[in-house]
């Protein structure tokens, strides 16, 4: 006998002492599975032209034994050969779900199990309500056949055996009743044709299960005294239409959020389902889901973006990545077109037609979610505490490409009050006079609102957008303007009136001596009465601000040395404007000192690193002790 792998161990012991209360999802999980291998079989049937494999040919049984206490399922799909069963049903899939599941396996409580239950449970579930499971497989295009059979957790053993055609065959030993489940309930007719229509009722082919029907008896029957004879007959239980080819108006929000949590495995229905039919120059349909929470893998390496295709019900590839730009990349979703289908899974991709699904799939996201900023203000600004971020990437990474279709689903909070506040209502709020929409960076809207330059212009009635994230100025950056209104940092460098004009040449000497010792850090130290009783304060002029700076040096190349041209800005209204004149007058060596201590102070009350802070502390105390 062969042991399993630790991680498929773990999660086999959770089903196995499974106390999850929804069993019955393990007939959905097998039926899913004996799916995907018809679409594997038909998939390459089309691809490598195989005879002898048409749609109606294809099926999946599920026949009950009472006496035997054994629930068979079957397909007559790709099948497995010796080692796809070793290395499929032996080691746990490495399926995303999965990954999330055996690495949260460990020291999980019973409240979770109804977390995993939500996601696909996989092949493993058939242990919650058997006690040993057999699989029958003969993979197509091969001679012999293989038996699977495992009792649970000790291990597994493969043998040759024999079997007709290919497919799989999964019989399951019913566990007994216990006190608290009702095992035998998965062998009534009854049960598995509710379990079917209520789970599995989209599966696109068609799933057969042995129906009882009593023989209308004739006249002379009757007159006989005969009784009703019953037979068995193979009877398709599912629809086999597919939600998405629904109209809408036939399909419940249940079905929908069912729909989205199995597939996509997610234990919360969706914030916005968007389905669309769409005949024209291409025809059609998707069904797409926009996550009501951020996927736990969506900022790794290992989140794919990308949408289900299908062409004609069938499966093409799971995550077809050409039909969702990046910043859309947290859309789930199916889509179903007719598309020429003589190609690979690879060129398919490439298709123009695949090209103009994308980008009419592109618009009808963005005007969804527009509708929803419009008339559900609530759950936009949720979907966008989730979201946002990556549609301020979408505009910064497209070089202001994408600018026209994601600037009006952007939205910043308002330093004024604190809330949500698209640009759209920043520039409708504002006078013709106007020019500017403000903005300031810092890592929280209280940081933002505490910067003495906003202060000033939130006094003067005027809103600041708070940037809080760190691509935030860059995007900006990429829109330039809005509704004829430019961006414009409260910590850019101050326009001067004409009374600071006239002290600025007045005092040219000093100021310029400034400059002077500090040495490069700074292009320009001038006077601004703007700055009131607040002694000193550091902007910017030019297109990188000190906070893009700041980013900048954060990235991987440093971001190449670039440095935003720094302005040290002094009040002449505060008394230590009166200071430096008289230290510049009567002891002029000790100016060094002044101009570092100024800088470093104003550096710091930004937030910004300084290099040398024990010298400064040395330099604070000596000219207190003075
Ligand atoms: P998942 O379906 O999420 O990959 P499962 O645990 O359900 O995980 O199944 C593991 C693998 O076993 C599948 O990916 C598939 O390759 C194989 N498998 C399961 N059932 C069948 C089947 N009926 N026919 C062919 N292969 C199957």
């Amino acid at each position: 006998m062969k042991s399993f792998k630790t991680q498929s161990k773990r999660v086999l012991d959770l089903m196995i002492n499974s106390i999850y209360t929804n069993k019955e999802i393990f007939l959905r999980e097998l039926v899913s599975n004996c799916s995907d291998a018809i679409d594997k079989l038909y998939f390459k049937g089309l691809k490598e032209g195989l005879s002898g494999l048409t749609r109606n040919d294809f099926a999946i049984t599920v026949i009950a034994d009472k006496d035997k206490r054994t629930l068979t399922i079957s397909d007559n799909g790709i099948g497995m050969n010796k080692e796809d069963l070793e290395n499929n049903l032996g080691t746990i899939a490495r399926s995303g779900s999965l990954a999330f599941k055996t690495e949260n396996a460990d020291g999980l409580k019973a409240d979770d199990l109804s977390v995993i239950g939500q996601f696909g449970v996989g092949f493993y579930s058939a242990f919650m309500v058997a006690e040993k499971v057999e699989v029958y497989s003969k993979a197509y295009g091969e001679d012999c056949a293989y038996l699977w059979v495992s009792k649970g957790t000790e291990g597994y053993d493969v043998l040759p055996t024999q079997k007709e055609s290919h497919g799989t065959d999964i019989v399951l030993y019913i566990k007994p009743d216990t006190d608290d489940d009702n095992f035998s309930r998965y062998l009534e007719e009854y049960e598995i044709r509710s379990l079917i229509k209520k789970y599995s009722d989209y599966i696109r082919y068609p799933i057969k299960t042995e129906v009882t029907e009593h023989k209308d008896l004739t006249e002379e029957e009757e007159k006989e005294g005969k009784q009703r004879e019953s037979v068995k007959v193979l009877k398709t239980l599912n629809s086999m239409t597919p939600l998405w080819k629904k109209s809408k108006s036939e399909v419940t929000k249940e079905e929908y959020d069912g729909f989205y949590k199995d597939t996509f495995f997610d234990y919360e229905p969706p914030c916005k389902q968007i389905h669309v039919s769409v005949e024209g120059s291409v025809n059609y349909k998707a069904l797409l889901y926009i996550p009501s929470k951020i996927p736990y893998d969506f900022y790794s390496k290992n989140y794919e973006k990308g949408l289900k295709l299908y062409t004609d019900g069938v499966l093409i590839t799971d995550k077809c990545a050409d039909l969702l730009p990046d910043y859309f990349s947290f859309v789930k979703g199916v889509v179903d077109s007719e598309l020429t289908l003589n190609i690979s899974r690879e060129t398919i991709q490439q298709s123009r037609q695949l090209k103009v699904i994308g980008s009419n799939i592109e618009k009808k996201i963005k005007s969804e979610l527009l509708n929803m900023l419009k008339n559900e203000r609530e759950s936009y600004e949720k979907f966008f505490d989730n979201f946002g971020l990556q549609l301020k990437y979408g505009v910064y990474s497209g070089f202001g490409m994408n600018k026209e279709l994601l600037q009006d689903l952007l939205m910043f909070k308002s330093a004024s009050n604190g809330k949500y506040i698209t640009l759209k209502e920043y520039a409708d709020a504002l006078g013709e006079d106007d020019k500017f929409i403000y903005y300031g960076s810092a890592k929280t809207v209280d940081g933002v609102k505490n910067l003495p330059q906003s202060a000033n212009l939130l006094e003067l009635g005027k809103d600041v957008l708070c940037f809080t994230d760190e691509v935030d100025e860059f995007a900006i950056k990429m829109i330039g303007e809005y509704q004829g209104k430019t961006f414009k940092n409260v910590l850019s460098e101050t326009v001067l009136g004409e009374d600071d004009e006239k002290i600025n040449l007045e005092n040219k000497g000093l100021l310029d001596e400034i400059a002077g010792c500090l040495d490069g850090k700074v292009a320009k130290v001038k006077l601004s009465s703007a700055l009131k009783n607040r002694p000193v304060s550091l902007s910017s002029e030019g297109e990188i601000s000190i906070e893009m700076e700041r980013v900048l040096s954060r990235m991987p190349n440093g971001g190449n040395g670039v440095k935003a041209e720094k302005v040290l800005e002094i009040s002449p209204c505060h008394p230590i404007f009166e200071k430096i004149k008289t230290v510049y007058l009567s002891q002029k060596e000790q100016i060094k000192d002044y101009a570092e201590v100024l800088f470093t102070l104003s550096s710091l009350s930004l937030g910004l690193e300084v290099e040398n802070l024990s010298l400064f502390s040395e330099k604070i105390i000596e000219m207190l002790a003075k």
